[in-house]
């Protein structure tokens, strides 16, 4: 049965990021299956084939890791997690390499932290690395730079680096590929009634609910992470294909529009570069707490105006991101401040009338700008 949502999704598709677990890569001891990665070679090969772009994003490196040291299983402390790292990616890079070259496919490592992306420079950096690599018509292999990630400077996990990833190149289309089938509407190991979920027109808090219905079948937060990441996409106006990475062909599947996995719709505007940065991946350095007449003027794209403020919280400068919370304690949006904080704190609650007399002058009237607004929740 064709649908043609999928269809226009698909044929849409000319960039795609293709995120692999590490349960579909390794078995639980750390060896790593050369069948299934031999076969997402083989696909992704194809899918470069139909004129698409094409970048892979890989866990396993921890767990392959963990089977080269032949340690049996995953270790605790930071540290032998993130030697384990150091030795699996080698490994793992060592397997795409062997798997693609009968296509005469380069691979290109590239390691990042959340830090990276952060720092706008070093976000376009990536991005114009990743371009020129596409120049090249080499594969772009990217994981986490475990070995110097702790948990301040952490995506938390690769659904989320994956999300990034989309983001930073606008790529119409994310691929999780994760050892279950897709979405269900219950835990299908309790309920034989459960149904997979076709497709999802909009991330909001019933399908986060089912989250936790099969949030055990894929281990600590597994679904959770990934409807997470699904949202920081969808939002942004791009689509995202859950489906299941052990099935022979899936990739394949999923390229022909055939109705595998669960499919998540964009919705929303298409966001632009600038503000995707700023709106869902560098991570805010203060907070803003608004009022309810400021909530309501920021989701109407109005700009953030210091009388609205109740509170600023953290330390930042003039120009950084900052996060603009309701009066319920939600993110609503986020943006770039005007003020630093020290200035910030000064003016917040205040009439321009009144800034003008502390301050001595208005250098801005709003707090945050509607142009450096995207409203986030
Ligand atoms: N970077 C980790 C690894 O390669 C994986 C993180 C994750 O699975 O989300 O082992």
């Amino acid at each position: 049965m064709v649908d043609p949502v999928r269809q226009e999704v698909i044929s849409g598709a000319s960039t795609v990021v293709i995120k692999v677990g590490t349960n579909v890569l390794a078995d639980p001891t750390g060896q790593l299956d050369r069948h299934r990665i031999q076969s997402l070679a083989d696909q992704l090969h194809r899918i470069r084939q139909s004129g698409r772009k094409v970048v892979l994003v890989t866990s396993g490196a921890i767990g392959a890791g963990v089977g080269k040291l032949g340690l049996g299983k995953r270790p605790t402390d930071l540290a032998h997690l993130q030697a384990c790292a150091a030795v699996g990616q080698a490994a793992l890079m060592q397997l795409y390499q062997e798997s693609v070259a009968q296509y005469g496919i380069r691979t290109a490592q590239i390691l990042l932290t959340a830090s990276d992306f952060d720092n706008r420079a070093r976000y376009l950096n990536a991005r114009n690395t990743i371009g020129t690599l596409f120049e090249y018509g080499a594969l772009p292999i990217i994981n986490e730079n475990d070995t110097v990630s702790v948990a301040e400077i952490k995506f938390g996990d690769n659904d989320h680096l994956a999300a990034m990833v989309t983001n930073l190149l606008r790529a119409p289309l994310l691929v999780l590929l994760t050892n279950v089938d897709g979405l269900y509407s219950d835990d299908p190991r309790t309920n034989p009634d459960a149904k997979l979920v076709a497709t999802v027109p909009n991330i909001d808090q019933s399908v986060t609910g089912l989250a936790a219905a099969t949030k055990s079948a894929l281990g600590t937060g597994g679904m959770e992470s990934k409807l997470k990441a699904a949202r920081l996409v969808t939002v942004s106006g791009e689509a995202v294909i859950m489906a299941n990475g052990s099935l022979d062909g899936i990739l394949d599947r999923v390229f022909a529009a055939e109705p595998v996995g669960t499919l998540f719709l964009p919705h929303g505007a298409d966001v632009p570069s600038r503000k995707r940065w700023f709106g869902f991946t560098a991570r805010p350095k203060g907070v803003f707490r608004l009022d309810a007449g400021a909530r309501q003027a920021v989701l109407d794209g109005k700009s953030l105006l210091p009388i609205g403020v109740t509170a600023v919280e953290g330390e930042f400068g003039k120009g950084d991101v900052v996060s603009l919370i309701d009066p319920e304690g939600t993110e609503v949006a986020r943006g770039l401040s005007n003020y630093a904080s020290t200035t910030a704190v000064r003016v917040c609650g205040l009439h321009t009338e009144r800034i003008a007399a502390l301050l001595g002058g208005v250098p801005y009237s709003e707090l945050v700008h509607r142009d450096n607004l995207v409203v986030t929740g």
